[in-house]
């Protein structure tokens, strides 16, 4: 669609941007849904957010998304937050709703909704979350309110994994918990756990040869989801899939996350399997998979 003077405008802020796969995302779904606006990348690092806001005000930027390292400090900018973003305490789409700023946060919805993509129940499953920062903040949440039975969080940070568990036990008092350090794990009687979810960013490109855990105790009834979507098939999801598990790739969680906003942005329903199965498609995703 061409740009004229009605084209609205959406974009992302963070620092660093430059492998953002965002802008081909929206950018490809305003065109395949006929509405006239753009999405723009914007580098912006944490000395520039205060007057990046005032600038989004005057232009009237009609919403953006938010990324590392703006997640939270974000929150100090806004006029109100909605209730997923208060309980992961993080932000990462903003809507400008006649000069008023409103925070949410849709990575953990992204999250659940590539779940049952895949018919996935989380009823009563006992899951492991392997990072405590803000995605796995987002996701642990999530699961939380989606029923899950009990979590586990293992963070190299420890104080971190201990936070995390408090502020799920205080909005979430029936789940069971436990966390602990993520090299001193004990790997022994944990067979019975249904989901592993890496939220760390171990195994990420460049550092393909890394692995968060050794998941030799797993069987292959365990689902092994990566969030991490550069590679698409992470080291930790090879491992898992030589052992015959169900192996999922954060590529989903990127697209739903995405398109979730735009969906709050626009007021309206999109119809995102379709989207997304177009997108999945697309040159940008496919040369995504030799990172
Ligand atoms: P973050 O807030 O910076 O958290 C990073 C996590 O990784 C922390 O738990 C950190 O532990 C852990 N970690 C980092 N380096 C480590 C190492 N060498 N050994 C052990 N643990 C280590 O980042 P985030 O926003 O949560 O993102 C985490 C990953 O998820 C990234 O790879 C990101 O690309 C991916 N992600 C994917 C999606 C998606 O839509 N698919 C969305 C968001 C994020 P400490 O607490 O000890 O530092």
């Amino acid at each position: 669609m061409d740009i004229n003077s009605d084209t609205k405008l959406y974009c992302l802020i963070g620092h660093p941007i430059s492998k953002s796969l965002s802008p081909y995302i929206h950018n490809f779904s305003f065109n395949k849904n006929n509405i006239n606006a753009k999405y723009l990348a914007f580098e912006v690092d944490k000395y520039k957010l205060k007057d990046c806001i005032s600038g989004i005000k005057a232009l009237d930027i009609k919403g953006f998304n938010v990324t590392i390292p703006h997640k939270v400090d974000i929150i100090n900018y806004l006029d109100d937050i909605s209730e997923e973003a208060k309980l992961i305490g993080a932000v990462n789409t903003v809507k400008n709703v006649n000069g008023k700023l409103i925070g949410y946060n849709t990575d953990g919805l992204g999250f659940i909704k590539s779940l049952y993509d895949k018919k996935i129940d989380l009823e009563g499953k006992n899951v492991l979350i392997l990072g405590s920062g803000g995605a796995s903040r987002a996701i642990s949440m999530m699961l939380a309110k989606e029923g899950v039975r009990k979590i586990h969080i293992l963070n190299r940070t420890i104080d971190k994994a201990k936070k995390l568990i408090n502020d799920i036990k205080k909005n979430f008092p029936k789940i069971e918990y436990s966390y602990s350090n993520l090299a001193e794990f004990n790997i022994n009687n944990q067979q019975d756990i249904d989901i592993i979810i890496n939220c760390t960013s171990v195994g990420m490109y460049p550092d393909e040869n890394e692995i968060p855990l050794d998941i030799k105790f797993i069987n292959q009834n365990t689902i092994v989801y990566d969030i991490i979507y550069k590679p698409l098939k992470t080291k930790f999801l090879k491992k898992a899939e030589e052992k015959g598990c169900l192996i999922i790739n954060g590529l989903k969680m990127l697209i739903y996350q995405a398109l979730i906003s735009e969906e709050i942005w626009l007021n309206k329903k999109l119809d995102l399997e379709n989207i997304v199965m177009a997108l999945e498609k697309q040159d940008f995703l496919l040369k995504n998979r030799n990172y």
